[in-house]
């Protein structure tokens, strides 16, 4: 399979031709469809096997589209454990992104307040971010979650070692119900389920 049969927007398919991937890896071909289709989903994948940019793309197609919603909060919303994850994860959107005009940024821990505060009163797309920062944030009223689409939990079984389950819940808790959420862990077994049942909506799963 190539990712032209995955039907993905030409300006990404571009994209990953510069990137030099010639055809989708294992979680790519799995979970790309499923993640178009609009259905929630939780996959298990390990690193290096290219699951950043199984959702990166798929999200990256569904902004190809203009949003109906008001505002100029973020459309999409990576959750990462880490702030090396949510730059690994930045990377990737402004790599395959990069024939689009859409606009990211990130929001993580251990760095200054003040740019984070520009980016959010700007009109944004695709916001990554650790979740306690987030937290703040949202805490203060500096985030408008009315236009989120999609939320993205990578690194799942991470989040919750490291003790993120309540900030995570709290950030869905303000995003819309209609909101499509894809979920990626190393491991689909034990505490993950529990999150999996509060926050996704009846979701296929995909092993690799
Ligand atoms: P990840 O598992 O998301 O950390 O990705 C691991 C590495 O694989 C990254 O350097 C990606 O740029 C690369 N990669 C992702 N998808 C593909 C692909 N379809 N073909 C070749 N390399 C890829």
């Amino acid at each position: 399979m190539s990712f032209t049969e995955l039907q993905l927007h030409p300006a990404l398919i571009e994209a990953v031709s510069a990137a030099g991937f010639t055809k989708p890896t294992d979680i790519q071909r799995e979970a790309i469809p499923v993640a178009l289709s609009g259905r929630d989903l939780m996959a298990s994948a390990q690193t290096g096997t290219g699951k950043t940019a199984a959702f990166v793309l798929p999200a990256l197609h569904r902004l190809m589209t203009p949003s109906e919603g008001q505002g100029h909060g973020p459309r999409v919303l990576v959750l990462t454990p880490t702030r090396e994850l949510a730059t690994q994860v930045t990377d990737a959107i402004r790599q395959l992104g990069q024939h689009t005009k859409l606009r990211s940024g990130s929001i993580v821990g251990g760095v200054p307040y003040p740019p984070q505060q520009r980016l959010l009163r700007a009109p944004l797309d695709l916001l990554v971010a650790t979740p306690g920062r987030l937290l703040d944030h949202m805490e203060r009223g500096r985030v408008d979650f009315s236009r989120l689409e999609l939320l993205v939990l990578d690194e799942a079984d991470r989040m919750l070692d490291m003790g993120f389950v309540d900030a995570v819940q709290k950030i869905a808790a303000e995003t819309p119900d209609s909101r499509q959420t894809l979920l990626f862990s190393a491991t689909l077994e034990g505490n993950i389920q529990r999150i999996a049942q509060r926050l996704l909506k009846e979701p296929e799963r995909v092993q690799v």
